[in-house]
């Protein structure tokens, strides 16, 4: 039986937490079952590069309807591939959008899906819960295992087959499939870097006293050549936009260090900066939680220890 990946692209580009779940099945369809071909399903436009991934057929959905993302309407076309296909896995990556139309597929099979997995063998998986403060051993009981791959929990690896066979259809939307659907996309300020491929985030939350108090923290992040961050507290003042919120209900980063200067270090603020290489924090109370998380930290305010790093930092490069 077949593994089934649902591929997220932009303009053909397939995106980084669906290569990672890529690579997720198929290790998954060598830890369960051998041999197991692996086929991908995406909408509108074939992916490229994913023979490299070990991909042997491309399912193009193609309506009319993809122009804009409808959720229902892709998961229509999932579950028609299924159907079709009768695989023993569909994996989708663990982002937002793979979560939605993956519960949209669950909801409309009657099926149970296990979201953000990290790892998965037959029908155990383990996943993660509560914004990443466990992690949940389960076993899904299920003829066809759903699952989404939490974003990271893999590394992409290359497996290449050649060139995929696409097949082509169109799937049977029902007008309650479009019912809910993007009309219209209004793009972030695009200042370079994006926070969810930083190399460097530099982020504050409401330590920074006002949206005037992130001057000090665009400063430093431009000299290190990084992305601002910050937590919910500062996205609910209105000092800075969702897009730049870190955390369960932010964005989810993984950078080589994380600057989080006046941040508590809540759970659900944890949650999407687990995956940094090395966190320093710089916080005026000694007892943060956050400094449990820290590889460095120091105890002070970010009004001064933030421009005096950046003045260092000028310092040093001679500027
Ligand atoms: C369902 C749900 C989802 C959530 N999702 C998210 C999420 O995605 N992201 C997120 O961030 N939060 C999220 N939260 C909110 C979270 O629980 C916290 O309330 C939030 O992270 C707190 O933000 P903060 O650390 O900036 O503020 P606070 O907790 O108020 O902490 C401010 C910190 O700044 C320090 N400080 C103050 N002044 C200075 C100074 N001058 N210099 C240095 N340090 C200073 C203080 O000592 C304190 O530690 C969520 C909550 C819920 C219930």
């Amino acid at each position: 039986m077949a593994v089934l990946v649902v591929i997220e692209h932009v303009d053909g580009e397939p995106t980084e937490p669906s290569l990672q779940a890529l690579t997720f099945a198929r290790g998954y369809a060598v830890d369960g079952a051998p041999g197991e071909p692996v086929h991908a399903l995406a909408v509108g436009l074939a992916p490229r590069g994913l023979g490299e991934l070990g991909v042997g057929t491309v399912h193009l959905a193609e309506h009319d309807a993809f122009g804009s993302y409808a959720p229902a309407a892709v998961a229509r076309s999932v579950v028609e591939t299924i159907q079709r296909l009768a695989p023993s896995v569909v994996v989708a990556a663990g982002s937002e959008l793979g979560n939605e139309v993956m519960a949209h597929v669950a909801a409309m099979l009657d099926l149970p899906l296990a979201a953000n997995c990290i790892s998965a063998s037959g029908d155990e998986v383990t996943r993660i819960r509560w914004g990443g403060s466990l992690l949940e051993e389960a076993t899904v009981h299920s003829d066809v295992v759903l699952l989404t791959v939490q974003p990271h929990a893999v590394a992409i690896e290359k497996a290449p087959v050649g060139e995929p066979a696409v097949e082509r259809f169109t799937p049977d939307l029902l007008p309650a499939d479009l019912a809910v659907r993007v009309t219209d996309r209004v793009e972030a300020a695009a200042d370079g870097v994006s926070l969810a491929d930083a190399k460097i985030v530099v982020s504050a939350g409401r330590g920074a006293g006002s949206a005037e108090g992130f001057g000090i923290i665009e400063e430093l992040a431009a000299l290190l050549g990084g992305a601002v961050g910050c937590s919910r507290a500062v996205t609910m003042s209105g000092w800075r936009p969702h897009t730049d919120q870190v955390g369960q209900t932010g964005t989810k980063i993984a950078p080589e260090i994380y600057i989080a200067s006046g941040i508590s270090g809540a759970t659900q603020h944890m949650a999407g900066c687990k995956g940094a290489k090395k966190i320093l924090a710089i916080n005026t109370d000694p007892d943060a939680p956050i400094f449990a998380s820290a590889d460095y930290g120091v105890i002070g305010d970010l009004r001064e220890v933030v421009p005096a790093i950046s003045a260092e930092i000028r310092r040093v490069k001679g500027a």
